[in-house]
């Protein structure tokens, strides 16, 4: 963890082009969008976004959105639709994100997408954001800048407040206007509203012609079957292995003699950078189980347990 205070980087061309070095560089830097403040990281590199998770103290790994500048650039992570591209017409740049299927060939970092071969997009309308992401040139994932739990920031003075040493930068743009999240809608089957935002559901399905669904979000919680599926493993997930049983894939922490191992240095950050990659690789090999070795139950060892235990719980069907 970063432990000197972040750097106030101004609103100016100087100032993005440091916050775009930064994130290139792999550091986390808070940036205003129109909806709140964001805190970035490279959206391909796993450590990056695992430092995300670190920073906000997220019990869980929920997927992050990733914003772009260039709808080109953002067309080569998902497989774009004929709604797709009628919502963008629409309202991109803006706060609208749209969940689509991800690209088999994007760089982009499975911790971003939980595991899940869907991904959120956005193009932020806000200046600042634009030119940051622009001079970066690629995907930027980016939650709220704030620690878990705590109200989303509008202000750079509410990152600093909240996320403290946590974060590298802030680049100071004065106050978000919309100070509500973006509209999350999903385009997978059929349109699914999934988190209302500033663009109602009426206008999104005037705009595509037709109904859209919505999906709360306590249902979506209280089944998690239906929640646009967290990700699984097919192999029965065995937790907390002290030793290994025969036939057994291994997933390893610490110094273990193992198949894959999340860290050998027991770093939680590069533990969760591994997580979802390694359990689809063992999951590929086709194997009946998983053992995992114990993980630390702090820090972003909690997040990695949620995960953990979520995969290795009874399937219904
Ligand atoms: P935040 O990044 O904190 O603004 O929140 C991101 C929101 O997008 C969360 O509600 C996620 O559940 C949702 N989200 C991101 N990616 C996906 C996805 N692939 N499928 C469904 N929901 C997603
Ligand atoms: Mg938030």
């Amino acid at each position: 963890m970063n432990q000197t205070p972040p750097e106030r980087l101004p609103d100016t061309d100087a100032g993005h082009h440091i916050a775009a070095a930064m994130l290139r560089a792999g550091r986390l830097v808070a940036f205003p969008t129109e909806t709140v403040y964001g805190l970035g990281a490279d959206a391909t590199n796993d450590r990056a976004v695992a430092r995300i998770f670190e920073a906000k103290g997220r019990p869980s790994f929920n997927p992050l959105i990733v914003h772009f500048a260039e709808l080109e650039d953002l067309k080569q992570h998902v497989v774009w639709t004929d709604e797709a591209d009628t919502l963008a017409r629409a309202y991109w740049p803006g706060p609208l994100t749209l969940v689509l299927k991800k690209h088999p060939g994007s760089a982009i970092s499975s911790l971003v997408t939980a595991g899940l071969d869907t991904i959120a997009v956005r193009l932020p309308g806000h200046p600042a954001a634009q030119a940051i992401l622009g001079a970066l040139g690629r995907g930027v994932a980016a939650p709220s800048a704030n620690r878990s739990g705590q109200i989303s920031p509008t202000q750079p003075s509410h990152v600093l407040d909240s996320l403290g040493g946590r974060l590298d930068a802030v680049l100071d743009g004065g106050a978000s206007e919309v100070g509500v999240e973006s509209t999350i809608i999903g385009l997978l089957d059929k349109p699914v509203l999934l988190r209302p935002g500033g663009i109602t559901e009426a206008e999104l399905a005037k705009t595509l012609g037709r109904n859209i669904a919505v999906r709360h979000k306590a249902e979506a919680i209280s089944a998690p079957g239906q929640l646009m599926s967290h990700y699984a493993p097919t192999a029965r997930v065995r937790l907390n292995a002290t030793d290994w049983q025969t036939g057994e894939m291994r997933l390893g922490f610490g110094e273990v003699d193992c198949d894959l191992n999340l860290s050998a240095d027991e770093d939680l950050v590069e533990a969760a950078s591994n997580l979802f990659d390694y359990l689809h690789r063992l999951d590929a090999r086709g194997g009946e189980a998983i053992a995992v070795s114990p993980i630390p139950h702090e820090g972003l060892g909690i997040a990695i347990n949620d995960r953990l235990s979520r995969a290795a719980a009874p399937r219904d069907g």
